[in-house]
Order: C-alpha cells, then sequence, then structure tokens
C-alpha cells in the first residue's frame, strides 16, 4: 500500500472542472500538497494507507474558495465608521485611523485575525493590499493560508515607508526573502487613481514589469472618482491607465463599476480580471456594476470580500448571495447569472485572475490540495436538490467543518489548528480599548 497524507473519504465532490464534474459517494487521495487520485472510495481505501483519513459522509468536497480582494490588516477597525460615502469614510475616519495606530505588530494582529477569520469562511487563498506587507505574509504563513500579499502604495505620508519608490523597493526584497515559502507571493498594490499620482502609477507599473509581479489597485469605484478623472486627465480611469501603459501588464482590478464600452473594451483586450466586491459597494453606496455588460464582453469576473471596515465580515458565500440576488433584481432578470457561475466566481475564475487556473480553483488530479468539506446534515440545509443553488443561496459559513490548504489540514470540525483562537479575541479586545482611548 501507498502511504499518503490524507484520505478524504465518502464525498460529494464537486470537481469545478471545465465540465463541473460532480461525483457521488467519491474519495481524494492527498499527498505532498497535491491531489494524487479522485476514485471511488472502496478502491482508495484499498489502494493507500493514509496518515489521517476524513469521513465525508453527507459533506460537501470542494475547492476552497478564493477571496481575490481583501485588507486584512483592517479586521481592527471592523464597524469603526459605517453609514458614510467613500470618500468621507475613508478621509474622515479610515485614513486618520492609519496614521494614528498602523504599526508592525498591528498589521500582524489584525491580520492573523483575518487570516483565521477567513479560514472559517472557507477560503483558502486571498489577495490583500495594505502597509506593512511582511507583517501579513508572516500571519498567513503562521495560519497555513495561500496568499498574495500586495504592498499597498500612496503618495501621502503613512508609518510604512517614506515614499512609493522605497515601498517598491522593500516588496521586491520581501518577494526574494520568501521565494521558498510555498503559500506566500507578493504583488505591488497601488490604492488608487486618486491617492496615487502618474509618476506614482507609472514607477509601480514599471517595477511590477521588471519583477514579474501583479498589479492590484482599486478602480472606478464611484461616479465622484470618474467624474474627478475627467476633471484632471481628461479621460476615464481605466482609458487614462491604459493610455499611461499601467494595464500592460499582470493587473487584477478591484470593483469597476463606473465604466463605460470603451474601458470595457480595453478590459477584454488585455486580459483583465475584474473582483466584484458587491457587498462593500451597497454599504459604501458606490453603485451596481454593470455586470451584463461585463458578461457580454467575455470578462473575466471573479469575487472578493473586501475590507471587514467596509463589508463588515469575510464571508465569500454572503458575498455570492448577495452577487447573485443584486442583479438579478437589478437587471429586473433572475437568470443572468445562475448559481453554478457564482460558484465558478469564488473558485476557478479566482485562479485563472491569478494566472494559477492550472494548480488552483478546482479539485483534479495534479493540482494542489486546498480543499474544503461543507456539512450538509444540517436543519437549516436539507433538503438538497441542487448543490449550486444551496451553495449560493443557502449555506453560511457556520457548515464549514474541515479545511485543507496545500494538503495540509488547518481546520478540523471547525477547530483551527494552526492559531490560538482565544488569543486571538484577546487580542481584538486589547486593541479595541487602544483604539477607543486614544
Ligand atoms: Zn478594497
Amino acid at each position: 500500500m501507498e502511504s499518503i497524507d490524507i484520505l478524504i473519504k465518502n464525498g460529494h465532490i464537486l470537481t469545478i472542472d471545465r465540465k463541473m464534474h460532480i461525483f457521488e459517494n467519491n474519495s481524494i487521495a492527498v499527498k505532498d500538497g497535491k491531489i494524487i487520485e479522485i476514485s471511488k472510495t472502496e478502491f482508495l481505501r484499498k489502494k493507500y494507507s493514509a496518515k489521517k483519513t476524513i469521513d465525508a459522509k453527507s459533506k460537501i468536497v470542494m475547492p476552497g474558495f478564493i477571496n481575490a480582494h481583501t485588507h486584512l490588516p483592517m479586521t481592527y477597525f471592523r464597524g469603526l465608521a459605517d453609514d458614510l460615502h467613500l470618500q468621507d469614510w475613508l478621509e474622515n475616519y479610515i485614513w486618520p485611523a492609519e496614521i494614528k495606530f498602523i504599526s508592525e505588530e498591528f498589521v500582524y494582529s489584525a491580520s492573523l485575525h483575518g487570516a483565521a477569520e477567513l479560514i472559517k469562511n472557507g477560503i483558502t487563498m486571498f489577495n490583500d493590499m495594505y502597509f506593512f506587507p511582511m507583517q501579513t505574509a508572516k500571519a498567513a504563513t503562521k495560519v497555513g493560508i495561500r496568499a498574495i500579499v500586495g504592498q499597498g502604495i500612496v503618495d501621502f505620508p503613512n508609518s510604512n515607508y517614506k515614499d512609493p519608490k522605497q515601498a517598491l523597493n522593500n516588496v521586491v526584497k520581501y518577494q526574494n526573502e520568501f521565494a521558498d515559502n510555498e503559500l506566500i507571493e507578493f504583488a505591488i498594490a497601488p490604492h488608487s487613481i486618486y491617492s496615487c499620482c502618474s509618476q506614482t502609477l507609472k514607477i509601480t507599473a514599471e517595477s511590477a514589469h521588471k519583477n514579474n509581479m501583479l498589479l492590484h489597485i482599486h478602480i472606478s469605484e464611484t461616479k465622484k472618482e470618474v467624474e474627478d478623472c475627467l476633471k484632471q486627465y481628461h479621460k476615464r480611469p481605466i482609458k487614462y491607465l491604459n493610455d499611461i501603459g499601467f494595464l500592460d501588464n499582470n493587473v487584477v482590478i478591484a470593483h469597476g463599476i463606473w465604466v463605460d464600452e470603451e474601458e470595457l473594451n480595453i478590459l477584454k483586450e488585455k486580459d483583465i480580471s475584474v473582483v466584484i466586491t458587491t457587498e462593500s459597494n451597497l454599504k459604501l453606496a458606490s453603485g451596481f456594476m454593470p455586470i451584463k455588460k461585463y458578461i457580454e464582453k467575455g470578462i473575466n469576473l471573479c469575487l472578493g470580500t473586501d475590507g471587514v471596515a467596509s463589508n463588515n465580515n469575510l464571508s465569500i458565500l454572503e458575498e455570492m448571495d448577495f452577487t447573485a440576488k443584486i442583479h438579478k433584481a437589478y437587471n429586473q432578470n433572475p437568470s443572468i447569472i445562475p448559481a453554478y457561475k457564482v460558484v465558478k466566481m469564488a473558485t476557478i475564475n479566482s485562479a485563472q485572475a491569478f494566472k494559477k487556473q492550472e494548480e488552483l480553483g478546482s479539485l483534479k488530479v495534479g493540482k494542489k490540495a486546498d480543499i474544503i468539506l461543507i456539512d450538509t446534515n444540517k436543519l437549516e440545509i436539507l433538503p438538497m436538490y441542487n448543490v449550486y443553488s444551496h451553495l449560493v443561496y443557502t449555506i453560511s459559513s457556520n457548515a464549514i467543518c474541515d479545511v485543507i490548504i496545500n494538503g495540509k489540514l488547518i481546520m478540523e470540525n471547525r477547530k483551527l489548528l494552526t492559531v490560538d483562537e482565544d488569543e486571538i479575541i484577546d487580542k481584538a479586545n486589547y486593541y479595541k480599548r487602544k483604539i477607543l482611548t486614544k
């Protein structure tokens, strides 16, 4: 018998492969971080001797969710300022709080909290943007979650760096230091066109190109952003980014709400993926993205929670539910995005956005073992006729029981195995007191 690390047996396996194969009562063999076989339980039980066996009876087994846009170090700002417009929220609450509190220790602790929370939400990879990305990378490594950690870049003074150039030098250094870390990559994340001047955007693009790194930016989030861009640069945001050469790189954009036909054509031509962040956009009243037009153009769409300061949680299942329903109502068309397509947005489409569709986003032999198990044997879930419909409209994160990342069990029966949950809770209360007394 061949020795393996984990055998997941008797599962209802959702592959999210090209044909969306579903296998009943099947098993998955995991070894050295990868899926080495998917087959009938009886067959695999005789073939392998597993160090750990997980019984997935009555459980959905599927690829872990990918949160394609978030700001984990903002976890301690959850609920700090709500019911405000984006500019008011950013300029009068979030940015001042960041100036006062952000430090390496703050970013590490808040990221550790956020990463643990992601696991509880069945998220096995996240794409982040913030200051002190090295601390978020360390926290993600401690939790055992996969991450692309973006060095957030802005022109205004902050405690992380003296100018954008220094930030770029730092992130390239981090990328080299983490070269052997299988879970972590770094990215360059200029915050937006209103917090970075043209020169800053140009040097971030040059650095990303030179160092083969992802560029991650917020764009066309509000109507005001577009109006200001038209006033200042006499063109719309995506056209402006294209004209300065920013989009001739590996780029993922968040939001993309206020876009016109020409901008959609640019995104399609440059093969740029867009992260939908419905709950954050709803709460900040930023608007409704023209999802119908995106789908017609064939632009790759994926899902992100945004940070908890604007969401205020990290549930990708909730994001799926909101996104599906809002756009049905907004377009007066209930079939505009069927449930299975929403599930793809949170898995394989996100993998594609980060050019990782060959290794992540679906369950297939040879792919990395980023797998979640969801317990369906619950009053509020049964009966289940269509698993995709259930994932989008019925199941909440509480049903996510086990999480495996890179072949390692990170959560078992909702218990986190890599971090102490009580310590994380104590730290959150400590920082709340600190924030309130300043
Ligand atoms: Zn954001």
